[in-house]
């Protein structure tokens, strides 16, 4: 997975990532104080549901407490039997398999694109058998995966699909936002995301039909949200859940960070640019590539990654950077190879999965990251290509 996060130790350290306060972050949280509610499901948490709710036009937005909650809430959701698949790539992060197999069914890992690490549309049909359940896609680095063919052979099958939006939060699919394709989807205010609140989630629900089962689930499965609403007379056990609501103080630094999301989206995507053309001229020369990027997909400053020629050259492009105080950092390690899973897998091999985890590497984004940084970061990269 990721290399250990290393800390800016001196000024002249260019960290990978860095939480940065954009707003009203700390003056949100002490209004959550003073207003005596710091528990889950109070004025904060219904703000920040009521922006996802319009912005993505999902029928119900519920903050967890990560991405990986609004998974395992997905997991609940989506009704699995012990034995049924579920499609996955194995170029990903084990929140994704772990939701599905805690609920006893059975990731089954399809390789990713040639060049993006999205699941390979071409490569899905194959791997359909009639155990298959449900369909996750990753929109790796806010680049939309091709969901037309997805969602149409999910209806043909009768599969449910579960968008991972962890990285895709203001990016679009042929005009339409992510997150608002399949019937589920999950995102996450990680500090390594755009959006953050340190740890924080939230499952967005496109089909009316889960909306009540995903508020009880929310609430322990009780009947408390409807309690809350004045729909019920008392709260009771009426299905399973856990406690995955987000506290007031996640919710209420969150809601700062989503006042903000143009400023923050913007200063993203202009670091971004500037990464783009300040390679561009080795970019042309062939020694790296960008992730592709296809004509129904928008790109959303979630990350600036190059695709190496080897995993030598990576290796070595990490090392240099790294010598010289500039944290880069490579991704995900194939599920399908890891110690959990190895043992289990009896697919084929998946070439480009492994290519992405043996060439990729990250470079330093976040809001506070300056001009004055990433043209350094680019001077150095340069230099390893000479
Ligand atoms: C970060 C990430 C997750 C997990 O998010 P948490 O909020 O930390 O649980 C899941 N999927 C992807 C693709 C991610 O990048």
């Amino acid at each position: 997975m990721n290399t250990r996060p290393i800390k800016a130790e001196s000024k002249h350290e260019i960290a990978f990532n860095h939480p940065t306060i954009v707003g009203k972050e700390m003056e949100y949280i002490r209004q959550a104080f003073a207003k005596g509610k710091i528990s889950g499901n109070g004025e904060f948490t219904w703000r920040c549901q009521v922006f996802f709710e319009r912005m993505l036009g999902c029928k119900r937005a519920l903050l967890t407490n990560s991405c990986t909650d609004a998974l395992e809430m997905a997991a609940l959701l989506a009704n699995l039997q012990q034995g049924d698949e579920v499609i996955m790539p194995s170029y990903a992060f084990p929140s994704i398999p772990n939701a599905f197999i805690l609920r006893g069914a059975v990731p089954v890992f399809v390789d990713s694109e040639a060049r993006n690490p999205n699941l390979d549309v071409a490569r899905l049909e194959r791997h359909l058998t009639p155990r298959t359940k449900a369909i996750v896609v990753i929109h790796y680095a806010g680049v939309a995966c091709d969901m037309d063919p997805i969602m149409e052979l999910a209806r043909q099958r009768g599969l449910i699909v579960i968008e991972d939006c962890a990285h895709a939060i203001d990016s679009f699919y042929k005009g339409r936002p992510l997150g608002s394709i399949g019937q589920l989807s999950a995102f996450s205010f990680h500090e390594t995301k755009n959006i953050i609140s340190g740890e924080g989630g939230m499952l967005a629900v496109n089909d009316p039909s889960l909306v009540e089962r995903a508020e009880i689930m929310w609430e322990k499965g009780t009947n408390r949200v409807a309690f809350s609403r004045g729909a019920v007379s008392k709260y009771n056990w009426v299905d399973i859940g856990a406690s995955y609501l987000a506290s007031e103080i996640t919710a209420a630094f969150l809601l700062a960070q989503l006042e903000e999301m143009d400023s923050i989206q913007s200063r993203r995507k202009a670091a971004c640019s500037r990464y783009a053309e300040g390679l561009s001229h080795e970019r042309a020369e062939g020694k790296f590539d960008y992730l592709s990027m296809p004509g129904y997909a928008t790109y959303n400053g979630n990350m600036f990654a190059l695709l190496c020629r080897s995993r030598a050259e990576r290796d070595g492009l990490i090392s240099h950077l790294c010598e010289r105080s500039i944290n880069a950092t490579f991704h995900y390690l194939p599920l399908h190879e890891s110690p959990y899973f190895a043992s289990k897998y009896s697919g084929p091999v998946l070439p480009n999965c492994v290519r992405h985890a043996e060439c990729l590497v990250r470079l330093p984004l976040y809001f506070s990251l300056t001009e004055e940084a990433i043209d350094r970061v680019i001077a150095e990269v340069r230099k390893f290509f000479p």
